[in-house]
């Protein structure tokens, strides 16, 4: 009877609320009881009371009292599902006096840049905000997994790292991994050949808090894919709190499993739009003052609405604009900046004008590296492989020659840049996941 009330209710709520609104607070409700003007309603967690009672609550009484009896008041009560209460018997693990593994060993990974603070919200990325902050406050409570997704450079590194120096910095002692979906492929594929899968198990599954970037690649990895959904399952049955990112959302995710599309899409699924310019404005502005530069209103302006794509490109304007200011000694004007910007804006791969150092950038910037390092002697995976990429890029793209790419990636042997292209090109033609890595890293060049 009140399952069927409900229902009907829900129906007619449902069209005037965003769809991850929808999924997120209201999907999971019940109503546990309704009469004498009062109707009694469980929700999962505190956040979907509080959503409810600030947005939506006039409307139930509305709908409700349409069925029948006038009901003019709401109680929202809190009561998980049956089905989301934790597991008891759980295999983990982390706070075992016998487990040999540091605590917060990747710690180190998250950008300390990348914080809430630092974040400019708009609505174009307000949902992602609020949704994120929510998780870093009660990991595994609130969503779970949280889905953010967006186009390239819209903040989905950000925020997830924001999560994560969040909750390092509240709980200390929780172990939180940070990593891209690259990152774990390659650890996963290296564990199988050098036989350390259990060590690779343990480690992914003994985390409180799993961050994992650009999940979009795991197109085609069907072993990965298999080894994620296990992570996955473990984690999530012992709430412990997954954060997933992505270019798309998962069922735009073609060629993955469908059991996995569907596990990605049980918690809080929220966008990130490309900003507006007012939201582009505030950026700018955000970004200048923490450069400690001044810049005009007019420049301001100016460069919000020449730079519409990306974030990742606004900032790299403000930067271009600076360091050029800089160097000839100029004031930041607007001509100067039309004059600076327009050879910025003209930059594509095939227009022959993109420099090595852009590429460079673009690549450090996808992989989440830093140029000098790339540039630089280390020769850890996390570096070896983007590098690859970069000297690839070169010589496909730019028509660099052997040499010059050497050159340009910090004065390396043509050889090594030889061995590198072809690795990457074999590569290529078995892994159809890294042509999507290159064309985003292209798209961020633009
Ligand atoms: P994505 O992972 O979506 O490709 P990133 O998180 O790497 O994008 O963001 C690209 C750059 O833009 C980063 O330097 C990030 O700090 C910045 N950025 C993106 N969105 C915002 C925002 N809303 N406020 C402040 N900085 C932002
Ligand atoms: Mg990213």
């Amino acid at each position: 009877m009140e399952a069927k009330i409900w229902a009907r209710v829900l129906a007619a709520i449902e069209p005037g609320v965003s769809r991850p609104n929808f999924a997120t607070w209201l999907k999971q409700t019940e109503l546990v009881e309704h009469g004498h003007g009062v109707a009694v309603v469980a929700v999962p967690n505190l956040y979907a009371k509080n959503w409810i009672e600030k947005h939506i609550a006039g409307e139930i009484c509305q709908y409700l009292s349409a069925e029948g009896e006038a009901i003019t008041q709401i109680n929202l009560i809190i009561r998980p599902r049956a089905d989301q209460r934790p597991l008891d018997e759980l295999p983990l693990l982390q706070n075992n006096p016998s487990d040999p593994e540091p605590a917060a060993e990747t710690s180190h990974l998250f950008n300390p840049r990348y914080t809430f603070e630092t974040f400019i919200v708009g609505n174009n990325n307000r949902l992602a905000f609020a949704a994120s902050q929510v998780v870093a406050e009660k990991p595994g409570e609130a969503y779970n997994p949280l889905f953010l997704y967006g186009g390239v450079g819209l903040g989905k590194t950000h925020l997830m790292q924001a999560i994560g120096n969040d909750i390092q910095k509240s709980s200390p002692k929780k172990k939180i991994i940070y990593t891209s979906c690259e990152i774990f492929t390659s650890e996963f594929i290296q564990s199988l050949q050098e036989k350390t899968i259990d060590k690779f198990k343990k480690k992914y599954r003994s985390v409180d808090v799993f961050l994992i970037d650009d999940i979009q690649f795991l197109v085609n990895k069907e072993g990965t894919q298999e080894e994620f959904f296990h992570t996955f399952n473990i984690l999530h049955q012992a709430n412990r709190q997954i954060v997933v990112t992505s270019d798309r959302t998962p069922k735009e995710i073609t060629k993955l499993e469908d059991r996995l599309t569907s596990r990605l899409g049980w918690g809080m699924v929220a966008d990130i739009q490309p900003p507006n310019l007012e939201t582009r404005t505030a950026i700018l502005q955000a970004k200048a003052k923490e450069k400690g530069v001044e810049i005009k209103p007019e420049v301001m302006d100016y460069v919000a609405s020449a730079i519409t794509s990306n974030v990742r490109e606004l900032e790299g304007s403000l930067t271009k604009l600076i360091t050029t200011a800089e160097i000839e000694h100029a004031l930041i004007t607007q001509p100067f900046a039309q004059k600076v910007l327009k050879e910025l804006l003209s930059h594509s791969l095939s227009s022959g004008k993109t420099s090595a150092k852009s590429v460079i950038k673009a690549v450090a910037n996808y992989y989440n590296v830093e140029t000098s390092d790339l540039l630089g002697k280390n020769r850890v995976k996390e570096l070896v492989y983007p590098r690859h990429i970069a000297m690839y890029l070169l010589k496909t793209k730019l028509n660099y020659s052997y040499p010059q790419v050497g050159q340009a990636l910090g004065g390396r042997d043509h050889t090594t840049v030889m061995h590198a292209v072809n690795k990457i090109i074999k590569e290529l033609k078995q892994n159809s996941g890294l042509e999507a890595d290159l064309a985003a890293i292209q798209q961020g060049l633009k």
